[in-house]
């Protein structure tokens, strides 16, 4: 076993943005990405930050996020969720495509029609599903350089690696969910739990296999995250 990696080389971890634009604009960076495809667009120095990434435990930083499970290559079955439209601060937005695995689409479905029967005007929205390893190690280096400077320690309470996260196990896959009016924000992510989707879920979510992974002071020391809800068949 060798050492946790204490941080990053600084003056790589600069380039990924730039390059992370790029490989969005062209449509490559999305959650299906592999990672062979990934590494390949990448430079030396960044593809060795992607594998140590890859090989993180959030045990050595203090968290104890459970194992998510074995990597599996990118599912054949998933559905692509794209239109989807919230307005927040009175501006319309759509989210990007975002990806479901077949199963759990099927009962995301069924759980909205429940919640909507009771609140005509509202929608559980899917801000993010099914992230292959190397998108999630994307979403990694995101939060660590935008939100958390560098710091390995915080990053990981909030983004798992790959082998940790439950964005990456296509059978078990969570899904983040947003309001109509745009909740979770970006500056007030916690906001959610004051919802009616908040209070809805947390009564019926078990009714259709969804279970919230991360509620205030988890056992396992992750960040809180309301709107984060595992499918567990
Ligand atoms: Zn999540």
């Amino acid at each position: 076993m060798s050492d946790p990696v204490e941080s990053f080389e600084e003056s790589v971890l600069r380039t990924f943005p730039e390059t992370f634009e790029a490989l969005e604009a062209q449509g490559i960076l999305i959650p299906t990405v592999t990672l062979d495809r990934l590494k390949a667009l990448l430079s030396t120095g960044q593809q060795a930050i992607v594998d140590q990434i890859m090989n993180l435990r959030p045990q050595d930083y203090g968290v104890n996020t459970p194992y998510a499970g074995d990597l599996e290559p990118v599912p054949a079955d998933l559905v692509k969720v794209s239109g989807q439209q919230y307005t927040e601060h009175g501006v319309r937005k759509t989210l990007g495509e975002k990806y479901v695995p077949a199963h759990i689409f099927e009962a995301y479905v069924r759980m909205n029609e429940a919640f909507m029967a009771g609140h005509p005007k509202r929608k559980l929205l899917v801000v993010s599903c099914y992230r292959s390893p190397a998108y999630q190690v994307a979403v990694f280096i995101n939060w660590l350089i935008e939100a958390y400077h560098g710091d390995i320690a915080k990053t990981i309470r909030h983004a798992s690696p790959p082998n940790y996260s439950q964005h990456t196990i296509a059978s078990k896959a969570a899904i983040d969910f947003k309001n109509v009016d745009g909740s979770p924000s970006n500056e007030h992510p916690e906001d959610f739990k004051d919802t009616v989707e908040y209070a809805w879920l947390r009564r019926h979510g078990g009714e259709f296999s969804f279970y919230e992974s991360w509620p205030e002071d988890n056992e396992f020391g992750m960040r809180a995250e309301p709107w984060h809800w595992q499918y567990r068949s």
